[in-house]
């Protein structure tokens, strides 16, 4: 353990002082490229600048096949200990991961996993730099798109009517009373969706959005469609404001920042033409939607950052892209790939610098800074893979491979 920290040293500049940590990061190792890439960031860009110290957990799909996905389940209570995670991508199985991986059972998402035990609302974040221009001219600053991940139609029922008949919504609480509404009086086939949410969850999403508001000191902006949902959307829209009242407006205010509620489509009209620089939380539906455009129009997936945080102030910090299967395959049959690790870098400097901002460790969280400051300039001086190289503005660009890339931001950050 010794000597392999000393050969990783190596190359430090003389009478650089590491940095020191208290409380390990949860660390949540992955799959394919992006555990390839998790390599070399640890090697490059942290173990020479920081005294690291993680609580590891091997999240590999191997790893977690051989403890019956025991793994995920310690990770995400390790997280629930220690308050701030960073993970890998990994892969969710699916048939053709059965037989690839010779897996016992399909092991669900540990994404989903993760998110179930931490009740978390997943925020994306775009990583802006000069050079990747957002498809929308005016969209200046990036947008954070949050989405509530529990219910409405990810968790109905549904019914393909045969023909004619009164359809029904039926609440039978526990006392036996029944409440009853006429969905319609079909006069021939048709069709039939049922679905809820509840208090808790919406209650949680909205804590989750103020918190992380305030922690990033952005406008936060929330819409449904509560002119024609008056009972479902507006339970929404009163819950927000209920907390927003009770708990919230005060520090809003002296953060100076704004919770704005409005109607959906006004809320995508407005979007279109805002500078960007604030949160967009959305129903689940619409996040699912409205995300994938909101990182489209910002350029690629591989600049877009995700964060789980939970209501009681717990974060997990990933890249928002999966494990880069295609490039791994290059990569094990020996040709050279060129996979984007930005977002899996910022992963890495947003949980550093969130344990920071926790223990109190200002160096840490300068060396975030820092780290993020050191991955921009190495793209806007037009060293990039391949993947930004193909959409940038920026005219003399050298395209680099994974490691080159990484060795150029080493010596950025070298040079601070
Ligand atoms: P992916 O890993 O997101 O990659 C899809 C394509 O997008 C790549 O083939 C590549 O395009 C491009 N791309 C994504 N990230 C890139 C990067 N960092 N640098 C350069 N190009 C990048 O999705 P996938 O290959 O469909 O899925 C692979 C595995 O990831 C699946 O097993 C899935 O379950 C898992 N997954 C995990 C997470 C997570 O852990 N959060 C999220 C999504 C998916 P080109 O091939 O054209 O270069
Ligand atoms: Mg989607």
């Amino acid at each position: 353990m010794v000597m392999a920290r000393i050969v990783k040293n190596k190359g430090v500049k003389a009478g650089m002082e590491k940095i020191n940590m208290i409380t390990p990061l949860v660390e949540m190792d992955g799959d394919e490229m992006t555990r390839i890439l998790w390599k070399f960031i640890k090697d490059e860009l942290l173990y020479p600048f920081i005294d690291l110290k993680t609580e590891y957990y091997d999240l590999g799909l191997e790893n977690r096949n051989a403890t019956n996905d025991q793994v995920t389940i310690d990770s995400a209570n390790a997280t629930l200990k220690y308050g701030v995670a960073v993970k890998c991508a990994t892969i969710t199985p699916n048939a053709a991961r059965m037989s690839e991986y010779d897996l016992k059972e399909m092991w669900k998402s540990p994404n989903g996993t993760i998110r179930a035990m931490l009740d978390g609302t997943v925020f994306r974040a775009p990583i802006v730099v000069k050079g990747i221009e957002p498809c929308v001219k005016n969209w200046e600053k990036p947008i954070t798109l949050a989405r509530h991940a529990y219910g409405d139609v990810y968790k109905n029922s549904e019914i393909k009517i045969p023909g004619a008949g009164k359809a029904e919504l039926v609440f039978t609480s526990e006392d036996g009373t029944e409440i009853r509404e006429v969905i319609h009086n079909f006069t021939g086939a048709g069709i039939l969706q049922g679905m809820h949410n509840t208090e808790a969850s919406i209650t949680s999403f909205a804590k989750a959005c103020f918190n992380y508001a305030l922690d990033t000191k952005q406008d936060l902006w929330f819409a449904t469609k509560d002119t024609i949902s008056k009972k479902y959307d507006h339970t929404f829209k009163d819950i927000f404001q209920e907390i927003y009242d009770n708990e919230y407006k005060h520090k809003f205010e002296e953060a100076e920042i704004e919770y704005f509620y409005t109607l959906i489509d006004d809320a995508v009209a407005r979007v279109m033409k805002a500078k960007g620089g604030f949160i967009w939380a959305c129903k689940n539906y619409d996040g699912d939607v409205m995300s994938d455009m909101v990182s489209s129009a910002f350029g690629s997936l591989a600049m877009m950052t995700s964060v789980l945080v939970s209501p009681s102030g717990v974060y997990e910090y990933e890249a928002a892209h999966g494990t880069v299967q295609r490039h791994y395959y290059k990569h094990l049959k020996g040709e050279e790939t060129s996979t984007n690790s930005v977002a899996t870098i910022f992963a890495w400097s947003g949980a550093l610098r969130k344990r920071g901002e926790l223990d109190q460790l200002p160096e840490l969280i300068s060396f975030a800074d820092k780290l993020e400051e050191a991955t921009v300039k190495v793209i806007e001086s037009g060293r990039m893979t391949k993947d930004l190289a193909l959409i940038t503005s920026i005219k003399d660009v050298t395209v680099l491979n994974s490691e080159e890339f990484i060795k150029e931001i080493r010596k950025e950050l070298e040079n601070f």
